[in-house]
């Protein structure tokens, strides 16, 4: 419910349509276009229409034109002697007149059709003469129908035809003597003139709409470069700087030579992926975005804030404001919404600081305060300002990750095995493997390559490496007639994040057909709560096959009891740091340790103890019924004969310490 809440309003977030809007604009901007370009057409043809007729009208023969003075004399001449005619009808010598003046006109009128064709081509009149000629052509017919009837002498028809046909026709005969008046009387100068007009508005026009459509498309498009730009700023997520505006600005300010007042902050959200896992990653989202507008509202004007991605912000803060900044961030209280109702999160940070020194290049500044950042989680603090000697570090770790792909494959490396001892008789009851690296003619404990491993996500294919070596081991024992105990193998809580994590396990158990009471799975105390539905499916898919599983390091992590109670695991290993407190008068510790004892009793789970160096530990630890334990006091971790001699004589003869 509350997600589909968060996700509308998501959409509502200016974020989207900030992106929206640069699209929009280039849409209405080629809309503008698309517009102006069809009104150029328009005008174009326009023009070009134009330009024709104004071309016709001044190619044309306006000389053609003077016969039509003549004919409209005649033609007034012949309308006269009709009516007449009509007047005295049945007058031989009249119709003999009138049909002289009738063909002479026609004759005339018709042989100046083509002059003056040529002379109106092209302009208005063109279409109005064809007409005239068809009027006058049907006139003439109408006037020999009459001279017909009265050479016939039927005079009645003559006159009737002349009444009924001529009269109807005299309004046309007008219009065509009004037309070839208007040709007459029409300045050509005047055409042209008109003509030249029409051309010099229809060019303002265009040179108009051709800088309005540049202005409006210029306008446009740098609107949505500044739009685009915007966005290419910054952060989909907070809309804060994104990494490329940040590394800008840091080169103006080395080049105007100011970034040496500033430090750069590189900062991490701790376990922001609990939030995510807990809350929901749209809730998770809502975190990020208000802690970065928080974070962003205490940076100064000429400070910048920016988000690396996931987690991650970088910063350039001031040197005399970065305490203020710093002992902000460490903690930041958020608002979100969670299930319809505001929820506030305190978000924490972890900080890797570089003071900027004078002529320090941009790049490296961001690359070392990320290095002081990462150094943070290994040395469990939350700010460190780098240092040189990090760099040497870092190139160890880098040398490291290269020798690692290359160590397993020569297989450089090897299983120890840690005895495990029931306090009950001292005897051999189980042991945890542990891996060196032989490296170099040297063995390297794991201290000094595991945590680099597991924060590369590299430590996975070493833990399927030395399980398979275990199974091995124990196979061989078997089929030599050694018994075995149970052999705890570490697993890093990375591979909790592969659904095959089980299958992958017990493929290489079935391969060296290995009964499962031999073998029991370590995960550390933490590894559960980041993802705890992982978690209880490996369990779940292990102990099915009878296979133990214990959580290492118990205490270490901010465990919660009742997710703990949940987990159905076999055995809790108390931390050794638990064990360094007995026997040395801490009465706290003591206490401590018999009430966890305790209360793993009471969760009906079995216990022991790791890092017991002293006879009075063990004593102690035998008093309050945890009978196994593991350390110093028995054995280090063996190398793989010494462990098999364990195996053959199980039994350790009390040493006191
Ligand atoms: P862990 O799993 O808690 O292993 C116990 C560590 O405590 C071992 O260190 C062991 O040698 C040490 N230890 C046991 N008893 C005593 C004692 O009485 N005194 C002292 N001072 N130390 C004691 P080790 O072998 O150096 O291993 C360190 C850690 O490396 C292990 O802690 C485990 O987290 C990791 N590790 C070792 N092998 C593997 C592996 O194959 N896979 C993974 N993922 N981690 C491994
Ligand atoms: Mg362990
Ligand atoms: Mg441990």
């Amino acid at each position: 419910m509350a997600k589909t809440k968060i996700d509308k309003n998501e959409k509502k977030n200016s974020y989207y349509k900030k992106r929206r809007l640069p699209i929009r604009i280039l849409m209405l901007t080629m809309l503008i276009s698309a517009v102006g370009l069809i009104g150029l057409v328009v005008l174009s043809y326009n023009m070009d229409r134009l330009a024709q007729i104004y071309t016709n009208v001044v190619d044309n023969d306006y000389s053609n034109l003077d016969s039509l003075d003549s004919i409209k004399i005649e033609f007034y001449k012949h309308q006269t002697l009709l009516f007449q005619y009509m007047e005295s009808i049945g007058d031989g010598l009249m119709i003999k007149e009138l049909e002289e003046s009738a063909n002479s006109l026609r004759d005339d009128i018709f042989e100046e059709e083509e002059a003056f064709k040529k002379a109106v081509k092209g302009t208005y009149y063109e279409n109005s003469l064809q007409t005239v000629y068809s009027e006058l052509f049907d006139y003439f017919l109408d006037v020999e129908r009459i001279f017909t009837f009265a050479n016939d002498k039927d005079f009645d028809a003559a006159e009737n035809y002349m009444h009924n046909m001529l009269f109807k026709s005299i309004d046309e005969v007008n219009d065509v003597v009004g037309l070839f008046d208007t040709l007459i009387d029409d300045d050509v100068n005047k055409t042209r003139q008109e003509m030249t007009n029409h051309l010099a508005v229809s060019r303002v026009f265009a040179i108009g709409l051709i800088l309005l459509l540049t202005v409006l498309t210029c306008i446009g498009l740098v609107w949505s470069v500044i739009a685009s730009r915007e966005i290419t700023n910054k952060d989909p997520l907070t809309q804060i700087d994104n990494m490329d505006k940040f590394q800008s600005d840091m080169d103006k300010l080395y080049k105007k030579n100011k970034l040496k007042d500033y430090v750069c902050v590189c900062s991490n959200i701790k376990d922001f992926t609990l939030v995510n896992q807990q809350l929901g990653s749209s809730v998770g989202d809502m975190a990020l975005r208000n802690f970065a507008n928080t974070v962003e509202h205490i940076i100064q004007k000429d400070e910048r804030l920016a988000r690396i991605g996931g987690d991650k912000f970088i910063a350039i803060v001031r040197k005399e404001h970065i305490d203020d900044f710093v002992a902000f961030i460490d903690r930041v209280p958020v608002t979100v919404d969670y299930h319809e109702e505001a929820k506030i999160i305190q978000i924490e940070t972890r900080s890797g600081l570089y003071y900027i020194k004078e002529d320090d290049d941009p790049g490296t500044v961001v690359d070392d305060a990320h290095l002081a950042l990462s150094q943070t989680k290994l040395k469990a603090v939350d700010k460190i300002v780098f240092e040189e000697n990090m760099l040497e570090q870092a190139y160890d770790r880098r040398t490291l990750l290269m020798d690692y792909t290359n160590a397993i494959k020569q297989k450089e490396f090897v299983v120890y095995y840690q005895p495990k001892v029931n306090l009950e008789n001292d005897t051999l009851c189980g042991c945890e493997a542990l891996v060196r690296w032989w490296k170099d003619e040297e063995i390297v404990p794991p201290f000094k390559f595991i945590p680099i491993l597991e924060e590369e996500g590299r430590v996975t294919e070493l833990d399927y490496y030395v399980f398979e070596r275990v199974c091995r081991d124990i196979r061989a024992w078997l089929d030599a007639g050694i018994s075995p105990v149970r052999v705890s193998s570490n697993f890093s809580k990375l591979h909790l994040r592969n659904p095959e994590f089980a299958d992958k396990v017990l493929k290489i158990v079935d391969r060296y057909k290995i009964d499962s009471e031999y073998l029991e799975i370590e995960l550390t105390e933490s590894s559960g709560y980041e993802d705890f539905d992982a978690f209880t499916n490996f369990v779940d898919k292990i102990r099915k096959r009878g296979i133990h599983i214990s959580i290492d390091d118990f205490g270490t992590g901010y465990s919660s009891l009742s997710l703990l109670k949940k987990l159905d695991v076999d055995v809790i290993k108390i931390d050794k740091s638990f064990i360094d407190g007995i026997g040395i008068g801490d009465r706290m510790n003591e206490n401590l340790v018999k009430n966890i004892i305790l209360l793993i009793r009471d969760m009906d789970r079995q216990v022991i103890c790791e890092g017991v160096e002293s006879r009075n530990q063990a004593d102690f630890l035998k008093e309050q019924n945890c009978n196994m334990v593991q350390g110093y006091l028995f054995d280090k971790p063996l190398p793989h004969d010494e462990f098999e001699e364990r195996l053959k004589s199980p039994v350790y003869v009390r040493k006191l310490s």
